[in-house]
């Protein structure tokens, strides 16, 4: 079983958080993919400052990464285990240039993933930002995974640009990566 370590940056806290670790494993389950999720730090990280891009105005991805990349490997050595997938959660406006509006993203060669709740928010009720956040979340998880893109558009892998279209979206991989999912392995992917 994959252990998801969550690393929460910034004002991402709470209820957020402990509806996001069921969701995210009850949507992965149903993929018969089994994972078992958990906060590896006791509180919200201090946003990596080295990661703000003042030029740009936003956070670079990278910054996130590098600082997850610590947190990961300070955890697997203090209590012996093995973390396969990270995902950092933060408020603020992420970006990874060239890609500049993205809700979230996904670096494969570490296995980590990042979603941004800062646009996700948007117009929402806490219903749809719920279900947002664990769309994005499933979405990015997916790439670490190796799912590329999608083309149903109920699909989590499938591309969003607008929230609208993420609302669109189930919480169900469709089976297609349903099947990919369960071979588990990892692919070269890189993307938003
Ligand atoms: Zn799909
Ligand atoms: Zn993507």
């Amino acid at each position: 079983m994959d252990l998801i370590g969550i690393i929460p940056t910034g004002k991402v806290w709470g209820i957020i958080l402990r509806d996001l670790l069921l969701d995210v494993k009850t949507a992965f389950e149903k993929a018969e993919k089994e994972v078992y999720l958990d906060i590896l730090t006791e509180r919200p990280y201090p946003l990596p400052r080295l990661a703000f891009d003042v030029n740009l105005g936003k956070y670079r991805v990278e910054g996130f990464f590098l600082k997850a990349l610590d947190i990961k490997t300070e955890v697997e050595r203090v209590h012996h285990i093995s973390i396969q997938k990270v995902l950092v959660l933060t408020d603020v406006d992420i970006c990874d240039p060239p890609h500049m509006d993205g809700f979230g993203y996904a670096d494969m060669t570490h296995l980590f993933a990042i979603v941004s709740i800062y646009r996700l928010q948007r117009g929402a009720t806490k219903l749809v930002f719920r279900e947002r956040l664990v769309k994005e979340s499933l979405h990015e998880l997916g790439h670490t995974y190796g799912l590329d893109h999608c083309s149903k558009s109920s699909c989590p892998m499938s591309l969003s640009a607008s929230v609208m279209e993420i609302d669109a979206k189930t919480t169900e991989f469709c089976p297609r990566c349903k099947a990919m999912l369960s071979d588990s392995g990892y692919g070269e992917y890189w993307g938003v």
